[in-house]
């Protein structure tokens, strides 16, 4: 049987397939409970649910699961404790729901109120909310949370995991998981990436048990899942799995060499992360700086605008963990794909086209002021630089310039340190900030090229519409030439520009970048190594 679903990590697994089957819990829908019996039961589930949850962070925290894992269980506490959650269960038990029924309706509701939304990352929570309840329900009826036990190396496969469920597994022993449900946001796949066990999502399958125990392949490339594969093909796999382990045991020995070519030419890769935590994978990869960190995540994940000491707490961890290294932070990019219910956006026909970054902040300068002033704080705490997305014109570049001078006089009149000569940057991801790439690099201090907006805006080609993946020509003259023109106004005025779109981690542009000048590329934390070890088998004279 071959299941086609989402590869959202790389590699190859072979073994033998484990099926999880979940248990289901009966609940009664009659409405002939007494209420005062059922919110005492309710109130005493929730609490052990959120001491289990409690135990969970701190396993989490201890194990290699670092920080953002752990900050999983952190969030699912909050929303077992959220009021309108409690609200809500309290008003169906008081109508004569049981308690499990109230929390499964609840839970239910919220749930899709997070699928309908727009926000990919959003849309993923409604999982947690799942997750959370079904947690709630289990100690309602008395049982232990469901921990999925391997005593040899498997591949396993259920409708979708919960995290709590693949933070007890014994990780050393998981050789691959895929899953009928979930998505590339999913926090399956997020730990899949974070553990880096090859993992694919959404197969839309259900594998009948007695397929449990056969050998089954994981091809994440090709977002395969083949269970009892033939010789010949078992063959293939164990083989393709074999060279790449040895080239990521090669890899390896690179850690700590120079990210130069055979004839001296170096270049700078950094890391592009989405919050704090994330420094702890841009270390571990021998990253020589971050190179965006793209902070509106930390907008997304607020229910409201993140204050300027929260906003500092964050900047000032990832800078001080990753000094003396670099780290590039991009002021926050809502708009768009990325969208927080807080920003109250009015809805639009082409929101890529529309109210989105800078154009948001020119409306309320209170929240470039505020981020700015955070970002300020931070920078007397390492090497911090800080760049504008999706600029279009030379006015918005000399706005941000402005209100940046007015932060630096307003700390200065509070006394409060700051680097005065904080590096201050911009993204070159529109068509228009190309083209005028000379007049722009007089101001800005360094560029950084955002491939994956420049691509959508020069060739009209929808990102997030997977339909267009096959006229999207990511290697098209145009954007080439984009690129190169960038170059070359940057170095005119002596400035440095990097690359921070995907496109920075395709190998087959390497030797092109190198050769017109890119000064740095900024990848994901698993692609540092690969670019690495491109750069150091390159020969730029030949
Ligand atoms: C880009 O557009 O290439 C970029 C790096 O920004 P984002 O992907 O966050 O829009
Ligand atoms: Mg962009």
């Amino acid at each position: 049987m071959i299941l086609k679903g989402k590869g959202v990590f790389e590699g190859i697994a072979v073994g033998k397939l484990k099926i999880i089957v979940h248990q289901k819990i009966e609940i009664s829908s009659d409405k002939k409970f007494a209420p005062e019996n059922e919110k005492v039961r309710f109130i005493e589930a929730r609490e052990k649910t959120c001491d289990y949850l409690e135990s969970l962070y701190q396993r989490a925290v201890n194990s290699n699961l670092k920080d953002s894992e752990a900050e999983i269980f952190n969030m699912h506490k909050m929303m077992a404790q959220d009021l309108d959650f409690e609200d809500a269960v309290v008003s169906s038990i008081e109508s004569g729901y049981c308690a499990e029924y109230a929390v499964k309706e609840a839970g239910r509701n919220l749930s899709e109120m997070f699928a309908s939304m727009d926000d990919a990352y959003m849309k993923a929570r409604s999982a947690d909310v799942l997750d959370v309840s079904e947690q709630i329900i289990r100690n309602l009826a008395g049982l232990s949370s469901e921990t999925i036990v391997i005593d040899k190396p498997c591949i396993l496969y259920s409708d979708d995991f919960s995290p709590s469920e693949i933070v007890k597994i014994d990780s050393a022993k998981l050789l691959g998981f895929a899953t009928k449900g979930g998505s590339d946001n999913s926090h399956t796949a997020i730990l899949a990436r974070t553990l880096g066990i090859p993992c694919i999502v959404a197969t839309g399958v259900d594998i009948p048990i007695t397929d449990d125990g056969k050998d089954a392949v994981i091809d994440c490339e090709s977002g395969t899942l083949i269970v009892n594969p033939d010789k010949t093909q078992l063959k293939e796999y164990l083989a393709k799995a074999q060279k790449i382990a040895k080239a990521k045991e090669m890899q390896k020995s690179l850690i700590g060499k120079p990210n130069e070519t055979i004839d001296g030419k170096r270049v700078e890769v950094y890391c592009n992360i989405g919050n704090a935590s994330d420094t702890s994978l841009a270390l571990k990869n021998d990253a020589g700086g971050i190179g965006l960190f793209r902070s509106e995540f930390l907008y997304l994940e607020s229910k409201d605008y993140p204050t300027e000491e929260e906003q500092f707490i964050q900047y000032k961890n990832t800078v001080e963990t990753m000094s003396p290294k670099p780290v590039i932070i991009r002021t926050m990019d809502i708009g768009a794909d990325k969208q927080a219910d807080y920003f109250n956006l009015e809805k639009e026909e082409n929101p890529a086209l529309g109210f989105r970054s800078i154009r948001i902040c020119l409306e309320r300068p209170e929240i470039m002021e505020t981020q700015l002033t955070a970002l300020y704080r931070a920078s007397a705490f390492g090497n911090l630089m800080v760049m504008i997305p999706m600029i279009t014109n030379e006015s918005e570049l000399d706005w941000v310039l402005d209100m940046a001078k007015n932060v630096r006089e307003k700390l200065k009149a509070q006394k409060i340190k700051f680097n005065e000569k904080m590096p201050l940057g911009i993204m070159i991801e529109t068509p228009a900030a190309a083209i005028i790439s000379d007049v722009l690099a007089k101001k800005a201090d360094f560029f950084s090229i955002g491939t994956n907006d420049l691509t959508q805006y020069t060739l009209a080609v929808d990102r997030q519409n997977s339909k267009l993946e096959k006229v999207c020509d990511k290697h098209h003259p145009a954007l080439m030439r984009l690129i190169s023109m960038t170059v070359q106004n940057a170095h005119a005025c002596k400035k440095w520009v990097g690359i921070c779109g995907e496109l920075a981690r395709d190998l087959s542009l390497t030797e092109y970048f190198l050769k017109i000048g890119v000064d740095e590329l900024s990848v994901s934390p698993a692609y540092v190594l690969p670019l690495r070890e491109k750069i150091r088998s390159l020969n730029l004279s030949e």
